[in-house]
């Protein structure tokens, strides 16, 4: 579908939309549907206010004027005044009360809405993450959910708005029809021209919510993620806030562009709707007063039809507006729904992971990202033994994080197929699969939590304190750890508390290399594991590796090639695919070889150095 075919607001997607935020809503909070009966009674209670009670008001007062004793009819007169006030009063009381709750619970909403879309971002596949695309409608998934469509609150009330208005526009119909039928062809017509206007209106703006989701989302990233502290360093000394205020003018003048552009659309049908209310008003006035001069009705007829004209037209005119307004917010909250649905891009098998040591299998295997068309492998071939130290060395963007991506089933290979165990990967389970590995990749992440939690994530199970100062001391940040002003329990980062730390480069990595030991899986994957450690750190880390991953298989992706020699086998990435492959002394005897070659320009480098 493209996006013009998108923007149309749709009656199929409307309904699956309401129904599915309606369900959400009872699933979660039914206060809220009876916060809408309250304000119905509300509602009602003023209609019988400004409708009715005027005309018997105005009644009493004309047959007052005609000469009748006013003795008679005082004690009516205070009755429906004391009814006017208790109306108004009671109407007022109501309505307030349930709006007060409803912007309550209309929060309570965007935020579980809000947790759905984080839920699905964090379980759906990983290469989605990596996708514009997915990236796009999660964008739009946010917008479309919340502001834009205000999610479930906004949805109930066009709802009730809609059955509300279109109650009380059969109770203007029916007092018209009594008093001044004549008026109904007009308000129809005339509503008729006004609801073809804001359709059109709304569908202008659908088009431009969608054409605003690219340039609003490169404006928030400029505007509010880069002002995050964590890029303070960068932006400062390489003088780069004139280059992000750039960008952000650019992206702020495209949008403006855009506003403009959707005004300009829009203005026409406006004066369009003008025009038909003029008319409106114009032809039902002249009407109303005729028959009242000509005798046929009463003033205080003439007083209910007038306010039954008017809340005609402004049943009518809700009616339809809530109409397109729950077309419209059905058509961006879809956007949540579309992302919900987001399929999965790998196939899901289920079969368990086997408790032995395990044996990687690397058949053939080539890949290419999706939406590229250019090989990052090619014919990798590769055994892993249980308990194997490998290595893998290569030059930047030789694809050795691809590997490790793939061996983790972030992707699925192209071609080819990646066995543990004799099973090909596709047919584990998921979950199960995850379990086996332990990985700090070379951007990893750690949380604005504690130190402590960011290793335990979220296990409380018996002994778990003791084994976070465990891994700790393996990792060797547990000495720097306790020294911190809260211990282990220090928040990370200044996110949330003005008090958290923010831990140095090497400090950060050895916290994430802890975290992939607690986790205490068969497999250990550490790419450029002491990139940011210093060469005591470093050795510190290497001389510990027998400990640290203990008899586990484990994978090291390092430029130090200093670390190779702890490992039993070594892979060297070059062109695509595996272009060396054995022990540290084997593969220095290939005196042209790459891996020869590039061991030796690295320890000169530390002989000159040192
Ligand atoms: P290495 O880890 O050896 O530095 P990578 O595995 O990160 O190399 O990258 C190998 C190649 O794949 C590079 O050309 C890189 O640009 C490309 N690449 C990496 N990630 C993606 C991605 N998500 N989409 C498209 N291409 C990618």
């Amino acid at each position: 579908m493209n996006e013009e075919q998108n923007s149309k607001v749709s009656l199929a997607v409307t309904l699956k939309t309401a129904k599915y935020l309606i369900r959400f809503g009872a699933k979660h909070d039914k206060r809220l549907f009876y916060m809408y009966i309250v304000k119905f009674i509300g509602n009602v209670l003023g209609e019988f206010k400004t409708l009715l009670l005027p005309k018997l008001l105005m009644d009493e007062l004309g047959l007052i004027l005609d000469g009748a004793p006013v003795s008679e009819h005082l004690r009516t007169i205070i009755i429906y005044v004391a009814l006017t006030i208790i109306g108004e009063l009671l109407s007022g009381i109501l309505t307030n009360i349930a709006d007060s709750h409803i912007n309550v619970l209309r929060e309570k909403f965007a935020n579980l809405l809000a947790e759905e879309i984080s839920l699905k971002s964090m379980t759906m596949d990983f290469q989605h993450t990596e996708d514009p695309d997915a990236l796009d409608k999660q964008n739009k998934a946010k917008e479309g959910v919340d502001w834009y469509s205000q999610g479930v609150v906004g949805i109930t009330n066009c709802l009730f708005e809609i059955v509300y208005n279109i109650l009380a526009t059969i109770a203007s119909i029916v007092i018209i029809a009594i008093y001044c039928p004549l008026l109904l062809p007009v308000q129809a017509l005339t509503m008729g021209m006004v609801c073809f206007f804001n359709i059109k209106k709304a569908n202008v703006d659908t088009k431009f919510f969608l054409m605003l989701a690219k340039s609003n989302r490169i404006f928030s990233y400029v505007y509010y993620e880069l002002a995050d502290f964590r890029y303070g360093k960068e932006i400062r000394l390489y003088n780069a806030t004139d280059m992000m205020a750039g960008r952000a003018d650019k992206y702020a003048t495209i949008q403006n562009d855009l506003w403009k552009e959707e005004a300009a659309e829009e203005v026409k049908f406006m004066y369009g709707s003008c025009v038909a209310n003029a008319i409106r008003d114009g032809a039902s006035y002249f009407y109303m007063g005729y028959r009242t001069l000509k005798g046929f009705i009463t003033v205080g007829d003439f007083s209910i039809c007038v306010a039954a004209a008017s809340r005609l037209y402004r049943g009518l005119l809700y009616t339809g507006q809530n109409f397109t307004q729950l077309l419209q917010r059905c058509n961006y909250a879809h956007k949540f729904l579309e992302f919900m649905d987001y399929p999965d891009a790998l196939d899901k098998g289920e079969t368990k992971v086997k408790e032995t040591d395990h044996v990687i299998e690397f058949k053939d295997v080539s890949f290419k990202y999706p939406r590229t068309d250019e090989y990052v492998l090619s014919h990798i071939n590769i055994t892993i033994k249980p308990g194997e130290h490998l290595s893998i060395v290569g030059l930047n963007g030789a694809g050795k994080t691809t590997f490790v991506k793939l061996l983790c089933r972030l992707y699925d290979v192209t071609e080819g197929e990646i066995l543990i165990d004799g099973i090909n990967i596709k047919d584990y389970s998921e979950e199960e699969y995850r379990k086996l590995f332990a990985v700090v990749f070379q951007d990893f992440k750690l949380f604005a939590f504690s130190l402590k939690d960011n290793i335990k994530l979220g296990d409380e199970s018996e002994g778990s304190d003791e084994k976070v100062e465990e891994v700790l001391k393996l990792s060797g940040l547990y000495e720097d750890a306790v020294k911190l002003d809260k211990g282990l329990d220090t928040i990370l980062f200044k996110s949330f508390d003005e008090h958290g730390t923010e831990l140095s480069g090497g400090q950060q990595q050895k916290a994430a290399i802890s975290r992939a030991l607690y986790k205490n899986a068969p497999v250990v994957i550490l790419d450029e594991p002491t990139a940011a450690l210093d060469p005591i750190a470093e050795y510190d880390i290497y001389s510990k590796f027998d400990t640290l991953v203990g008899g586990k298989s484990a994978i090291y992706i390092s430029h130090r090639l200093s670390s190779c020699k702890f490992c039993d086998k070594i892979a060297v990435f070059a062109d695509k695919t595996i272009k060396e492959y054995g022990t540290h002394d084997e593969l220095l005897r290939y005196k042209d070889g790459i891996y020869a070659n590039m061991f030796m320009t690295q320890a000169q480098y530390y002989v000159e150095n040192a």
